[in-house]
């Protein structure tokens, strides 16, 4: 499961492109939704109701811990019972690499499939996606990546996510990496929107409390950048209010007794509410700065943004404090007789509380000073090419941003060092 956490569709450095591209086409064209199963047994739903859609065979994409794990059985076994022939490609990696989706696309093809089931984390979503946007466009993977490079429409996908955060069941991108280049590749086609998906909290039972709680925390952080950002909609509003709501009532549980399938429930529809937000309005620093952590020190995405959600909140507080009092209403932290003031500072509190009662830390053990500058240079060009941020941070101040996640021990060396100077 921890290459679930490792995969979120626009993880990793360097996709400020991406989301620019990803922002300016999916603010203004039609995107399409999947038609969602919801509740413990959906994936088995899912299964009897693609097995009535007359496929001549369905590839299945996930990783071999979910598959050793027996989680694909009551999909399975569905399938089975409606006479529908399926096949299991169980190879996915984290950040899949070309030649293994090139492996899967072998697979798809070998057996004579004409549909997708993704069944996992983002890796095997995005993996899925690649795989059925190259099956309908045959030419090199390389060359479909960028925004609507095949022609022809892809084959469906119907998605099965098994974490509560990455949202890429709805989402238009997937991101894959070339080995060659050790650089990420982005293929964007709405066309690629999975047709269904299932939210089965019966599949996440089994997910360690850190990884729950990481998750959950990218999707509050999607919820919240779409929700504070230039780009909002009614649409993304409602959307990411909900999402909020439901992470606060719901995450603490879900992380801390993790057989509690309603707050499973509950967390993986704010998951795919969040993913519906951030595909309208897209997110903000705080995953500009996470994906250079991403890029630079291999951290888990959702810690990333978990990391760095409380800092870039309150730097933007002054210019998002109507918006913060609005989302503290729908955390149940406030009510609407307070002043926007106070339930914006509340909202701020609550965020760092959640992240204490998660066990998140508030700093980043890999971080290192030497590298900030660059590390904030990046995060910035991400941000600014790209994203609706509410308020802007030059370099400098972006630098003074990720220094307060500093291992605490060198921040703390700080102040001693400058008494020994004043000394
Ligand atoms: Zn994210």
């Amino acid at each position: 499961m921890i290459s679930d956490l490792l995969s979120d569709s626009v993880r990793a450095a360097g996709l400020g492109a991406l989301m620019r591209g990803a922002g300016l086409l999916t603010r203004f064209i039609p995107i399409p939704q999947p038609t969602l199963l919801v509740g413990p047994g959906s994936s088995a739903r899912l299964g009897q109701a693609i097995a009535g859609f007359g496929h001549s065979k369905i590839l299945i994409v996930t990783d071999s811990i979910i598959s050793k794990l027996g989680l694909l059985q009551p999909l399975t076994d569905a399938l089975t019972a409606g006479g529908a022939q399926f096949v299991v490609f169980d190879e996915i990696t984290p950040d899949a690499p070309i030649p293994l989706i090139e492996q899967g696309i072998e697979f798809y093809k070998e057996n004579g499939c004409d549909a997708i089931v993704a069944f996992g984390g983002g890796s095997s979503m995005d993996a899925s996606k690649a795989i059925a946007v190259s099956v309908a466009n045959p030419k090199p993977l390389r060359q479909l990546a960028g925004y609507l490079k095949g022609l022809r429409s892809p084959v469906k996908i119907y998605a099965v996510p098994t974490t509560a955060g990455t949202g890429s069941e709805v989402t238009v991108a997937a991101v894959i990496s070339d080995p060659q280049t050790h650089k990420k590749l982005v293929i964007v086609d709405p066309r690629m929107v999975p047709k269904m998906a299932a939210l089965d909290p019966s599949l996440m039972t089994g997910l360690p409390p850190h990884i729950t709680a990481a998750t959950g925390i990218d999707a509050l952080t999607h919820a919240v950048e779409a929700f504070v950002g230039h780009w909002t909609t009614p649409y993304s509003d409602g959307m990411a209010l909900s999402a909020v709501g439901l992470i606060f009532e719901n995450l603490r549980t879900a992380y801390s007794d993790g057989k509690n399938l309603e707050a499973r429930e509950k967390m993986a529809l704010a998951s795919t509410y969040a993913g519906f937000a951030f595909t309208r309005a897209n997110v903000g620093y705080v995953h500009a700065i996470a994906h250079q952590f991403g890029g630079k020190y291999h951290t888990p995405h959702g810690l990333a943004n978990a990391i760095m959600l409380p800092f870039v909140l309150k730097y933007s507080s002054p210019a998002i404090t109507e918006r913060l009092a609005l989302l503290a209403v729908r955390a149940k932290v406030g009510t609407e007789d307070e002043s926007s003031e106070v339930l914006a500072q509340k909202f701020l509190d609550a965020v760092d509380q959640l992240n204490q009662d998660l066990g998140i830390p508030t700093c980043l053990d890999a971080l290192q000073e030497a590298d900030i500058p660059a590390l904030a240079k990046a995060a910035c060009w991400e941000a600014h090419t790209g994203y609706p941020v509410p308020r802007y941070m030059s370099q400098e101040v972006c630098e003074g941003i990720i220094r307060q996640a500093l291992p605490k021990a060198m921040t703390k060396a700080k102040p001693a060092e400058r008494r020994k100077k004043a000394a």
